[in-house]
């Protein structure tokens, strides 16, 4: 069926950007969609489906889309990466995630960094992690127990952490630790995965059937060199932030293309489905529920847009971390919404692993959790409006 809430932000894009945005939602429907069950079922995919997937994404060209051409990257700017982000979301079991994008302060790095790690990570040859929350330092990383103690040419590590999403297939982390055990000196460290002393702990399971795996590392005596720092010594929570920039507008726009999957599964089953003789759409408590629906989806891709939009030709970092904090919480929250409905439409169908709409209402329950919770996302709103006043938020 044609989906016509998406046909009027669509004719609004340039050609460029209608180009890029049919060519995310084929490879979304064409190459990732047909793994969703394989996935759910198995809580994952061998590592030759991966190979294939991550073969696809360099033939695509969807490689690095946050990255810049000179580092191997696409060099999209930051509202063309919410248009393929968008349609990355719509897909179940976070198998986006292979359509890797890897942690954007390591455009920070120096050059042999960027030879080391980053360039090769664009290339899709090495896979990073990012490892900040610990058992302790959840909403609060600054009680972070992982040290790094100065040694003569490096640091000896040791630590946990704890949720490392991709720790199973990464080859190496960066991780958060206080260098001498001081908080004034956070600091961001490559730690390739194979080092003595880097053991995995555990690897939970989750709520979700998530393509790749969340396990907690622990770092016994690791030994590290100088030059394995990403910045400067005490850098780390400003390196962190810009990443959560990043991270909080990839959320917000799979989150809109998540609830526009599950409303058009939801309306498609609306017109077909017949109960007492007639279609369920016919019924005001479904149709209500469509009508809702459709109405938040505008609203927040309405606000993601324009943000990313504005964020694409402003450079402050600040700015963009206010902006970010609320988009993030509110498409969070909105896909909650529509996804239970839309589980609610299809009833008993819905609560099935087999339907999209089951998995979608599942995988989106994280947003409201990682890269900082709704509540941290309303203290940092509120703490802007505090400083700043409501004028970025409402003029
Ligand atoms: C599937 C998954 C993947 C993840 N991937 C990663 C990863 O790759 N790397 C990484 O570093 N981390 C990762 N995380 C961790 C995630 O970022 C944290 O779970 C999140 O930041 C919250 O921390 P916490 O779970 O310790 O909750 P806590 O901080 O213990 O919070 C508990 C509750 O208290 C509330 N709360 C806390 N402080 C305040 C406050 N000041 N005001 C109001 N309410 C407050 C919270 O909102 C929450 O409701 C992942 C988590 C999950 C579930």
């Amino acid at each position: 069926m044609e989906n016509k809430v998406n046909q009027s932000f669509y004719q609004s894009l340039s050609e460029e950007h209608r180009e890029l945005q049919d060519k995310a939602k084929r490879f979304s429907e064409e190459i990732l969609m047909p793994y969703e069950l394989q996935c759910e079922e198995n809580n994952g995919l061998p590592a030759e489906e991966l190979s294939t997937i991550n073969k696809a994404v360099l033939d695509w060209e969807l490689n690095a889309i946050n990255h810049s051409k000179e580092d191997g990257g696409q060099g999209l700017t930051i509202f063309e990466q919410m248009l393929v982000n968008e349609q990355l979301g719509k897909v179940t079991n976070a198998i986006w995630d292979t359509v890797f994008q890897p942690a954007y302060p390591m455009r920070d790095g120096t050059k042999q960094q960027k030879e080391e790690y980053l360039i090769p990570t664009n290339l899709g040859k090495r896979r990073d992690a990012y490892a900040i929350t610990e058992e302790n330092a959840g909403s609060d990383p600054k009680q972070c127990m992982t040290r790094a103690d100065k040694i003569d040419g490096g640091f000896k590590i040791n630590g946990e952490k704890w949720f490392v999403t991709v720790g199973d297939v990464a080859d190496y982390l960066l991780v958060h630790a206080h260098v001498d055990g001081d908080p004034n000196k956070a600091t961001v460290f490559f730690i390739e995965k194979d080092l003595p002393g880097v053991k995995v702990k555990r690897t939970p399971l989750y709520t979700h059937n998530f393509v790749y795996e969340h396990p907690e590392f622990i770092f016994e005596d690791v030994i590290v060199d100088d030059n394995k720092i990403l910045g400067e010594i005490g850098e780390g929570y400003e390196l962190t932030k810009d990443w959560f920039v990043e991270a909080r507008l990839g959320i917000a726009a799979r989150c809109v293309g998540a609830a526009i999957r599950a409303t058009d599964v939801a309306n498609t089953f609306a017109s077909e489905r017949k109960q007492f003789g007639t279609s369920i759409r016919d019924f005001q408590a479904i149709e209500f529920m469509l009508a809702d629906m459709a109405m938040e989806i505008m609203a927040a891709k309405s606000m993601l847009y324009r943000v990313c939009w504005d964020l694409s030709e402003s450079n402050n970092r600040k700015l963009n971390h206010a902006l970010a904090a609320a988009v993030k919480l509110f498409c969070s929250e909105m896909v909650g919404r529509v996804c239970d409905k839309a589980v609610q439409i299809l009833a008993g169908r819905g609560y099935m692993r087999e339907n999209p709409v089951e998995r979608l209402w599942r995988d989106v329950r994280v947003d409201r959790i990682w890269e900082g919770t709704s509540e941290i996302q309303r203290v940092i709103i509120g703490g802007q409006i505090k400083k700043r006043g409501l004028d970025i938020y409402v003029n």
